[in-house]
């Protein structure tokens, strides 16, 4: 029989898993402080639980966290680490450090199917969809390698795959961070992004964690052409499932707006931007479109980017422009796990200090 990861079970699942195998039900608990409260992952270090069991748990269950195949650290501060995930295959997540915030962006996926034109995961197509252990282990492994007195304050779903195609595992994992028994993360610095799978949308809401959305254009051809997605679910969808969101929590949400340059980064985008959006309460995330080889797209220039959040700015929106972070690491959605596998030698990067 296959043994159990402990990161892919919530307290109630362990404790009845444990019952199963005539283990009291409170011994779930114990491994559960031991684990997520005290990170200690070695049963025989547990020294409120008896030797006898102590010996047993190996094999009920193991304690395992996805392996960190490597990790880089950006001038500016950006980590990103590169996990295995077996069979040659690879996700990443990236540590952003902003002001008095340490945020965690995790995959959910390894590749993507949404084929969004401007993504470099996109060209990976879906390989699989990651476990709850394997999406959990990302914050646990991150977690374990900071520096003293360094903690993940936000995690963000938007890595490698879409986080509402793969809904078990990470409404699951989100209960795992969240939880008291768990890591204790507030629901208000966990936030889903999705590209805009409509009908999944109110689970966000359900789960009482932040929604972003990947907007990026103003009309449905032009959003149609860079992101699939549209075609099955249109802007007018996906904004009233954004303002149907924002009733039923009482939060704002984000849009993300990638900029594009001559594809929607001019005024007029701008002005349709803030038209469309009006009515929702969000704030726009705009960000400079990070270029990546053979991506037939472009980065605007410093002008034209300023000029698009002023007119959105004088307009009365709430924006905000995305800092890069960690160009010089590929820290684009999916860009360094592509370049590892294809062509490992070739990324330069900086060391982490030791
Ligand atoms: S942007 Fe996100 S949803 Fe779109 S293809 Fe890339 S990973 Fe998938």
């Amino acid at each position: 029989m296959d043994v159990p990861n402990f990161y892919n079970l919530t307290l109630p699942e362990l404790a009845e898993y444990l019952v199963s195998r005539g283990v009291k039900k409170f011994r779930a608990q114990q491994l559960f402080r031991w684990i997520y409260g005290e990170r200690v992952k070695d049963f025989e270090a547990m020294t409120n639980i008896s030797k006898a069991l102590r010996a047993e748990l190996p094999q009920m269950l193991k304690v395992e966290l996805p392996t960190v195949l490597t990790e880089h650290l950006s001038t500016d501060g950006t980590r990103k680490y590169l996990f295995d995930m077996g069979e040659g295959k690879s996700v990443e997540a990236v540590l952003i450090p902003t002001a008095g915030r340490l945020t965690l962006c995790v995959s959910s996926e390894v590749g993507c199917n949404m084929a969004c034109k401007f993504c470099y995961t996109a060209k990976q197509k879906l390989q699989r969809r990651l476990e709850t252990w394997e999406i959990v282990g990302q914050f646990m492994a991150v977690s374990e390698r900071l520096p003293e007195g360094m903690r993940i304050s936000n995690i963000v779903y938007m890595g490698m795959g879409e986080p509402l195609d793969n809904c078990e595992a990470v409404f699951r994992s989100i209960e795992v961070l969240h939880s008291p028994w768990g890591m204790n993360v507030s629901r208000r610095k966990i936030t889903v992004s999705t590209s805009g799978i409509v009908p999944m949308i109110p689970q966000v809401a359900k789960a009482g964690v932040r929604l972003a959305v990947s907007l990026n254009a103003v009309d449905d051809e032009t959003r149609a052409k860079i992101m699939p997605i549209n075609r099955r679910w249109p802007l007018a969808d996906l904004l009233q499932a954004c303002r149907d969101h924002c009733q039923q929590t009482g939060d704002k949400v984000t849009l993300e707006y990638v900029l594009l340059k001559d594809l929607t980064d001019s005024l007029k985008d701008a002005r349709r931007l803030y038209e469309i959006t009006r009515d929702v309460p969000c704030k726009i995330n705009i960000i400079p479109f990070n270029e990546h080889p053979n991506s037939g797209f472009h980065r605007p220039s410093e002008g034209r980017i300023n000029r698009f959040q002023e007119e959105l700015m004088r307009l009365g929106a709430h924006v905000l422009r995305r800092k890069t972070m960690g160009r010089d690491i590929y820290a684009a959605c999916g860009q360094l796990t592509t370049l590892q596998e294809k062509t490992p030698k070739s990324v330069e990067l900086a060391p982490v200090p030791q």
